[in-house]
């Protein structure tokens, strides 16, 4: 039930186009484009997306992350859920 909660929640901020509300945290303490671990080497990216925060080991890596963003961004909701 609560996955529904969330499919819900994500698709009425992509439906709204709504950036303003606070973005889920971030569930991963690594890159989901690098696997390496954040804050190893100095401050991670980080950035929102549909409402999800993204955290990546540097900039770099988010043009890798636009390419596979959908993708991604199910990965990193599907690891928040409890
Ligand atoms: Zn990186």
């Amino acid at each position: 039930m609560l996955s529904r909660i969330i499919l819900v929640a994500v698709l009425g901020f992509i439906a709204s186009g709504c950036n303003k509300a606070p973005a889920k945290p971030y569930p991963l303490d690594t890159c989901p484009i690098s696997g390496k671990k954040l804050n190893d080497h100095g401050e991670p990216y980080v950035f929102s997306r549909n409402g999800q925060e993204v955290k990546l080991c540097c900039e770099a890596c988010l043009e890798e992350f636009d390419a596979n963003a959908d993708k991604l961004l199910k990965e990193i909701v599907d690891k928040s859920k409890p």
